[in-house]
Order: C-alpha cells, then sequence, then structure tokens
C-alpha cells in the first residue's frame, strides 16, 4: 500500500473513531486531515465558487485574493458539496471559526 493510501486509510479510521466522542472542537472539523480526494475536491471546489460568487468574499464582500482563502463548510459532517460550501476571506473564516467555537 502506498503512503498515500495508509495516510487515507488512518484518516478514516480517525473519523469513525471521532464520530463516537461527543466532542464539539476537532481536529479533524479543519482542513488538515483530508484524504487525497478530497484534498483534490476542495481544489476543485475553490476554483468553482470563486467563479460562481463572482471573486466576492460572502460575508465582507471583498474581492478575495488569489490564496489565502477558505472553503468554508456549512454543516461540518456535511462534507465539502457544492451545496455546503462558500469560498470566505482568511479575515473572515477566523471570525466564523471563532463563532463558531463559542455557538
Ligand atoms: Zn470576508
Amino acid at each position: 500500500m502506498s503512503r498515500l493510501a495508509q495516510r487515507d486509510k488512518l484518516i478514516e479510521k480517525l473519523r469513525r473513531e471521532h464520530l463516537k466522542l461527543d466532542t464539539k472542537v476537532s481536529l479533524l472539523e479543519g482542513q488538515k486531515f483530508l484524504t487525497a480526494a478530497e484534498v483534490a475536491e476542495v481544489k476543485r471546489l475553490k476554483k468553482l465558487k470563486l467563479e460562481e460568487q463572482g471573486g466576492l468574499c460572502p460575508i465582507c464582500s471583498m474581492k478575495l485574493p488569489e490564496s489565502y482563502n477558505v472553503l468554508d463548510r456549512l454543516q461540518a459532517v456535511d462534507g465539502y458539496t457544492p451545496e455546503n460550501t462558500r469560498l470566505i476571506c482568511n479575515e473572515c473564516d477566523k471570525k466564523v471559526q471563532r463563532e463558531r467555537r463559542y455557538a
């Protein structure tokens, strides 16, 4: 098995374990632990959303920069789908993450 496949397998195992835990904040909800297929999908969605949103952040209405934008999931558990995501700027992401933590 390739290293990448092993990594994906581990991520899926951690997710299953995580589902059993009742924690509000999880590392797995961040973007650090994505399977290779998800990384590719996030990349595709970012491009799609940028076009759909006319290059603007839907929260602050500022023009999104070339990089450091965040593909935000409206419901983390629903994953990276076109319906469940929006592309937001880094600053708005920080605010959104803070609000979610205290919600
Ligand atoms: Zn913004």
